[in-house]
């Protein structure tokens, strides 16, 4: 049916009959986060756009093309949030939640906003869960958070991905790699996409994850990170390896995982659906070392992830996972002529009072329609009240399953149906 409004492309409804699938995966996010002692922050889904463009990095799609950005009626200048980990960096320094020192375990969820062409797998509007631990540069910190994910996505079931992992350096190897970065792809710009012409000069990492065809053809080749690495990055790099063999989760090395946002160092990794398409990134994350005090907070360390729910969601189709048990009502409340009506409000608010689902439908009056009703709505028992039960402060309760019933005291509907 043609309607007079639609949605804005690139975004979605989660319509009813589904989003108990939303909530199970987001609750499920929030327990496994929890068991590794991580608290839920939230943060306003817009800030100034320089919360963004200072740590993503003006030379990040996601800063150069992405930001719905919009001006208030005061001439300031916002964007909404296109990812979570500068909204949380802005909220851990304006809040001084590092004070007490030690580690700060931070995790999150919600709405992410990002100009791209949507797609299978990806959205203008879609939602995030992420982790950040801020506080260490303990490389079993690494493996730590490595492991969150890791668990979440075992958790839910999902059998078919992979965990790539990699070292990009911090900014005492950076330079020489960069360097030589340069020197090899500049014979080759002619070949390369106006972004990777663009980017050699201010960030040449990001012309290992172009992915143009032929730029991904000449980054091939391209000079290995690994290889560039300091002391202090490679025996960091080792000893997340180790911690994560220890925890038996299995990986590989991946050199060309270079994140597409500027506030990485160090480790960087990713897990990824070795199912799904061209979308096939589940989670993505790395550590951060610089990014607090970019903020104009100490000088404290941090790592973190994100995914997307959509992905996880298709993947979990895909493998047929369990998406949790669809709500349905304990009970279906039958209610026949007026002054059964009447009293079924009365039952109906004590037994929801009471922890019991409950469903009566007001446009349904006749005795064949409220059954029918009834099955349709998958409730276990059906309540019936008529004239007769009403004088008697009784109702039938029938269990739909094997048709049997029984008249029951209307004080006792609870006890019958919570017999504990
Ligand atoms: P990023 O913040 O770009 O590192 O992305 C982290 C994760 O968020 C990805 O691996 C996806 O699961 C998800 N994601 C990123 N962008 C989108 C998008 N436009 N639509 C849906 N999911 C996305």
């Amino acid at each position: 049916m043609a309607t007079k409004y639609s949605i804005p492309r690139g975004t979605y409804d989660i319509l009813p009959d589904i989003s108990y699938r939303r909530i199970y995966v987001e609750q499920m996010f929030y327990k496994i986060a929890a068991t590794f002692n991580f608290k839920q922050i939230v943060t306003p889904i817009f800030e100034r756009s320089d919360v963004f463009e200072r740590s993503v990095g003006d030379t990040s799609d996601i800063v150069q093309k992405e930001m719905y950005r919009f001006t208030d009626k005061k001439g300031r200048k916002f964007a909404l949030r296109p990812e979570g980990t500068a909204s949380v960096v802005r909220s851990y320094v304006e809040n001084n939640l590092g004070m007490a020192g030690g580690a700060t375990r931070l995790c999150y969820s919600g709405p992410m906003f990002r100009y791209d062409r949507p797609q299978k797998g990806r959205y203008r509007q879609f939602y995030q869960y992420g982790v950040e631990y801020l506080g260490s540069d303990d490389p079993m910190v690494d493996a730590e958070i490595i492991a969150l994910g890791h668990r979440y996505l075992t958790a839910l079931g999902l059998k078919n991905f992979k965990l790539e992992i990699n070292s990009i350096g911090s900014a005492n190897c950076a330079k020489d790699y960069d360097a030589a970065l340069v020197d090899y792809f500049t014979p080759h710009l002619d070949a390369m996409c106006r972004d990777c012409r663009q980017r050699i000069d201010k960030n040449p990492k990001r012309l290992l994850d172009c992915k143009v065809a032929s730029c991904k053809a000449i980054a091939k080749d391209a000079p290995n990170m690994l290889e560039y690495l300091d002391d202090d990055c490679k025996t960091h790099f080792t000893a997340v390896q180790r911690y994560l063999a220890q925890m038996g989760i299995p990986f590989s090395v991946n050199p060309t995982i270079v994140r597409g946002l500027d506030y990485y160092n160090k480790t960087a990794f990713e897990f990824i659906d070795t199912n799904l398409g061209a979308q096939n990134t589940l989670i993505g994350g790395g550590r951060y070392n610089g990014l607090v005090a970019q903020f104009g907070g100490k000088d404290v360390p941090g790592i973190g992830f994100a995914g997307g729910f959509e992905r996880l969601m298709l993947s979990m189709e895909t493998e047929g996972c369990f998406f949790g048990e669809e709500p349905r009502p304990q009970i279906y409340f039958v209610a026949l002529g007026n002054a059964a009506k009447v009293a079924a409000a009365g039952i109906l608010y004590r037994l929801r009072s009471q922890g019991i689902s409950a469903e009566y439908n007001v446009e349904k009056t006749s005795m064949k329609a409220q059954m029918k009703a009834a099955d349709k709505s998958g409730a276990k028992g059906v309540l019936i009240l008529g004239d007769d039960e009403l004088k008697d402060n009784v109702v039938v309760l029938k269990w739909l399953e094997t048709g049997k019933q029984k008249r029951i005291k209307i004080d006792n509907i609870a006890e019958e149906l919570h017999p504990e």
